[in-house]
């Protein structure tokens, strides 16, 4: 099983799932429909269906148009908001697609008809693939737009939790670097938080993706998984997992985004003088 990471939009993930043997593909969060094309069509792959994760635009905004220019595409997620659905999955929910074996994890908390898909390969050596779109982030989570803390909670330690520690993690953006300020502020002893920032800072100077990562190593610096962490309470003041993240939720909220990086062909106008005269003029 071969999963290309695809970049679109401003900082969001779109993958392409392809089973070797037989080039079936399955899309992830299929926002950017004639880019996927292009790569189905030069990868020579067959689509098998879509899966999308929740219905905000930047994740589900391709589905219509993909379905107008593949009639019968057949389009799956757990929420009815998402457009050109045509399987509304249930949790636990196992698919199959040529050889690529899905299993849905229905994960509320970022939105309330959040999905994950956990995905693998019979009697294949490779690791199983989690896409888990905006409920787990490399470092962190999702915002809690419609869901609760108790909800993003069970869904994070309790379904996301469960699954084998060398699952790959595949998510829907690309916040690594500024996800992992935030975890170096809560806390700042923990030595594999700075080494992973340090090593997604290089990905991100050489513009390469932080994904995947594993779910072994996202429980050694992603504070959202680490909330029983003796580090966690001290940082909320809370001893409750759930009041803990709660707590870390509304922390995260206010962290402050980073500056904007000025448009480096602009700055070498300025430094060479060519804007001056636009300059002057203010
Ligand atoms: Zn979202």
């Amino acid at each position: 099983m071969k999963v290309k990471v695809i970049s679109v939009l401003e900082d969001n993930y779109m993958y392409l799932v392809i089973e070797e043997g037989t080039r079936d593909a399955v899309a992830v969060d299929a926002a950017v429909p004639k880019r996927l094309l292009e790569i189905i069509r030069r990868e020579d792959v067959v689509l098998r269906a879509v899966l999308t994760t929740h219905h905000h635009w930047d994740h589900a905004r391709g589905n219509e148009e993909l379905a107008k220019l593949r009639p019968g595409l057949r389009v799956y997620g757990a929420d009815e908001r998402i457009g050109a659905l045509t399987h509304r999955v249930a949790h636990g929910e196992e698919l199959a697609f040529g050889a690529i074996r899905v299993r849905c994890l229905l994960t509320p908390g970022h939105t309330s008809g959040h999905a994950c898909y956990f995905m693998w390969e019979d009697e294949s050596p490779d690791a199983p693939a989690l896409f888990s779109g905006d409920a787990l982030l490399v470092g962190g989570c999702g915002k809690l737009c419609e869901g609760t803390a108790e909800q993003m909670y069970a869904s994070l330690a309790g379904v996301l939790g469960a699954l084998p520690k060398e699952t790959k993690v595949f998510c829907g953006h690309e916040y690594a670097v500024r996800n992992l300020k935030f975890a170096l502020k809560v806390e700042p002893e923990n030595e594999i938080v700075k080494q992973k920032l340090a090593w997604a800072k290089r990905r991100d100077d050489e513009d390469l993706p932080a994904v995947p990562s594993t779910l072994q190593e996202e429980f050694l610096y992603n504070p959202f998984l680490r909330v029983a962490e003796e580090p966690l309470r001290k940082f909320t003041g809370k001893t409750d997992p759930v009041e803990v993240l709660r707590t870390l939720c509304a922390e995260k909220d206010n962290f402050k985004k980073p500056k904007e990086r000025p448009n480096p062909q602009a700055m070498l106008a300025l430094e060479w003088g060519l804007l001056s005269p636009f300059l002057e003029k203010k």
